[in-house]
């Protein structure tokens, strides 16, 4: 019944933990309850809370001079939370901008801190990301702020910027799709509705030592290290995405973890761009370095098309490959839940639809 969902997200869950959820969902551990019903306050769930977050830990192989935390409000909240918290008044952070979200983070931002966009590559419509070396940053910038995977324009850096400024880093598409170093940034968030699970839920990890730094003149929900102090219950979590993310870090590591990830995504990733590039009808227009393996952008050079390859490859069992409406053409998102076999069954439905309208 299930299909190929290349949603940008909320995206695909991995089956199994599907499986697990649904045989979970009337009953968990004899508790009489579901975890959608459980209180928040209570033991069992405290222990499903405390495992999925030592969980992120191992697999990110985070630090313990971090905190990790389970938010609402998404990224987006996070635009206004790090102003609210990490700016000054007397020196502004620095924003680069490679895609639509980045360009919504400083806009947001800019409203209510002193903010500059030191670098934007909207000139070319966004299809590259800047080398780091070629970047003025201000020293007294109070922190620099950057998207390492741009979901809708599929433009990534293939490094991590080495800075002396505190680095923040939204991975919302890109967390857990391969390891990183997390003690080269200040802060990293991520809604989990991509890689880690159902949305609802927003994971931030804080070096403790920047966190302690945040304004203090904030009311308790705009405060990271009020959150981490009260383990990030402070008001109701999102209990049953928190409760499904621990499912979804449980299943990274029996895969094999993020090692693993890291090859099999590459491989996806390659296969597909290889063929777009071999194509006649197909483009990708992001450089080549900086092509992201989690969203993988094309167009078709026949725009009349268009329509046709969304009904028939919907018909084929190939799900949600429409474009961002922003910019147009198709999308093929493919986290880490998308199996190799859903690439390969796009990648010949494109082939097949090529052959038919040439
Ligand atoms: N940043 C990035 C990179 C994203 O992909 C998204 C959502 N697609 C957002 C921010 C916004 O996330 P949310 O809708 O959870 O606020």
């Amino acid at each position: 019944m299930r299909k190929w969902n290349f949603s940008p997200g909320p995206a695909v869950i991995p089956y199994d933990v599907l499986l697990e959820v649904q045989s979970e969902l009337l009953e968990f551990n004899d508790s009489g309850m579901s975890v959608m019903e459980m209180s928040h306050r209570t033991d069992l769930y405290s222990s499903i809370a405390f495992e999925a977050k030592k969980d992120l830990i191992d697999i990110l192989n985070i630090p313990d001079n971090y905190d990790v935390l389970f938010l609402q409000g998404g990224a987006t909240h996070q635009f206004s939370m790090i102003p609210l918290n990490f700016s000054k008044l007397n020196s502004a952070a620095a924003y680069i901008t490679t895609g639509t979200w980045t360009k919504r983070a400083f806009e947001e931002g800019s409203k209510i801190a002193k903010i500059d966009q030191i670098f934007t590559s909207e000139d070319k419509n966004f299809t590259y990301a800047p080398n780091f070396k070629d970047l003025k940053i201000p020293e007294d910038a109070s922190y620099v702020h950057y998207c390492p995977n741009e979901t809708i324009q599929g433009v990534s850096f293939d490094y991590i910027p080495l800075i002396n400024n505190p680095l923040i880093a939204d991975m919302s598409s890109s967390i857990l799709s391969e390891p990183i170093d997390v003690s080269k940034f200040s802060l990293i968030y991520a809604s989990a509705q991509k890689n880690i699970g159902p949305s609802g839920l927003t994971i931030v990890i804080i070096k403790k030592d920047f966190m302690n730094q945040g304004n203090k003149n904030l009311t308790n929900l705009l405060r990271y290290s009020v959150h981490s102090k009260q383990d990030s219950m402070l008001n109701t979590p999102p209990t049953f995405s928190w409760y499904i993310a621990g499912k979804v870090f449980k299943w990274i590591k029996k895969q094999g973890g993020l090692d693993y990830f890291k090859e099999i995504n590459n491989l996806k990733a390659s296969k597909l761009y290889e063929f777009i590039d071999n194509s006649e009808l197909y483009i990708n227009p992001v450089e080549k370095k900086n092509r992201s393996i989690m969203n993988i952008p094309f167009i078709l050079k026949k725009n009349n098309l268009e329509s046709a390859f969304l009904k028939e490859s919907h018909e084929a069992g190939l799900l949600n490959l429409k474009g961002h409406f922003t910019v147009g053409g198709m999308r093929a998102s493919i986290y880490n839940a998308m199996p190799l076999e859903g690439v390969e069954d796009l990648i010949k439905f494109m082939n097949d639809f090529e052959l038919k309208c040439s």
